[in-house]
């Protein structure tokens, strides 16, 4: 029978309550589908801070350098928010990300046809709406040096190689290829010379994807783009900053920021996680939506182990859930029928697996 190792990290906040469901999840569909995952924990953000005064122990980097794949939750919250930034949490992720050259982002947003109403826009707008956001991960203005800051004035660069807008862009294409065929890459290409190479490099790689259509937008008007009409999208390809915030909005079409997985790839080892953060304002109180971590661990198993089939299924139980009426609070606002917790959730997810409806 396959294994598949897997690193574990829960993180902080509702890190450790969605992981858990997505564990319980990934143990019912390797059962079903005949492989078996070995699971190591490992600890990063605050928690690790509180334990080594280091907020990614280099016991973590190498353990997560030797499995698989990687099963990340979230990390940060108020309390380490007065550390120095080198220790916080979030600086932490980022180094990982660094250590592990996962310099492809993948966040998709889709519209479960059961959650229109949970969206903030008018059903019509949104129906159908099926896109990926393809962020450069590694580079840009997150990581460019020099950067600094003392009392009165403070900067940051951004600074894109060549080479680094190549790989991005090979990635965005490809995966265009296997879906609608568009790529429409955001860039601010009127005022940042950095976004002048970004487009003319793009524009370069595209030569090789003739059947894919290539566009081009402004971040400002992809922005607005987004909410007016969302299904002009297939594939938005952009840089580090611009799609931190373009896929936190594209997140919003959806319904609720609970929903949504991502995955970093390209690297040693590829890292999938829920594109929320620790949620400390509802951390402990088992209302956390595991959607998105649980949908996480399924672009774990088609894109890292190739076990297609079992991702689809997870999928199809989450349709079916969410079809049957139950919601997390999170998706409840204005479809409120069988409001369910955290683990219920799971557990409904898990038992779907097996059950037609
Ligand atoms: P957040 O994503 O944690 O929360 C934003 C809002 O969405 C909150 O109201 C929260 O309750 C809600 N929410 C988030 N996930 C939810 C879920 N699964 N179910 C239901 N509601 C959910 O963002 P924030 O409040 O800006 O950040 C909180 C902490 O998380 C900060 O320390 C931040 O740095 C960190 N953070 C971590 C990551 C990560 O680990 N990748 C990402 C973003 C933010």
């Amino acid at each position: 029978m396959k294994t598949y190792k897997i690193a574990l990290i829960k993180g902080d906040g509702i890190g450790p309550e969605v992981i858990n469901e997505a564990i319980k999840v990934l143990n019912k569909v390797s059962e079903l589908e005949g492989f078996n995952i070995e699971y190591k924990e490992y600890l990063m953000g605050g928690c690790a801070y509180d334990l080594y005064k280091n907020p990614l122990p280099e016991e973590t980097i190498n353990g997560c350098l030797e499995v698989n794949a990687i099963l990340f939750g979230a990390i940060g919250g108020n309390k380490w928010d007065n550390l120095p930034r080198e220790m916080r949490p979030e600086s932490g992720l980022l180094r990982l990300r660094k250590a592990l050259e996962v310099f492809g982002n993948i966040r998709p947003a889709m519209v479960f046809e059961e959650l229109t109403k949970a969206s903030t826009l008018k059903a019509e707008i949104i129906t159908n709406t099926d896109l990926i956001v393809v962020r450069e991960l590694i580079g840009g203005i997150y990581f460019g040096q020099p950067k600094g800051k003392d009392s009165d004035r403070a900067y940051n660069t951004m600074i894109y190689t060549k080479e680094e807008i190549t790989r991005i862009a090979k990635l965005a294409f490809d995966l265009a290829s296997t879906r609608r065929k568009k790529v429409c890459s955001v860039d601010k290409a009127n005022v940042l010379e950095v976004s002048q190479l970004w487009r003319e490099v793009v524009t370069q790689v595209s030569k090789q994807y003739p059947e894919v259509e290539l566009t081009h937008q402004y971040v400002d008007n992809a922005s607005m783009q987004l909410i007016k009409d969302p299904k002009q999208f297939d594939v938005i390809l952009t840089e580090n900053l611009f799609g931190d915030i373009l896929s936190d909005e594209a997140a919003m079409l959806t319904g609720s920021i609970g929903l949504l997985p991502s995955a970093s790839i390209g690297g040693k080892v590829s890292l999938y996680e829920p594109i929320h953060g620790s949620a400390p304002d509802i951390a402990g109180m088992g209302i956390a939506n595991p959607i998105a971590a649980i949908l996480s661990a399924a672009m774990m198993l088609k894109y890292s182990f190739k076990e297609n089939q079992a991702a689809e299924n997870i999928h199809q139980a989450i349709v079916k859930v969410l079809k049957k009426g139950y919601r997390t609070k999170d998706i409840a606002l204005f479809d409120a029928k069988n409001i369910c917790n955290t683990s219920q959730m799971g557990d409904l997810i898990v038992k779907y697996l097996k059950e037609e409806i």
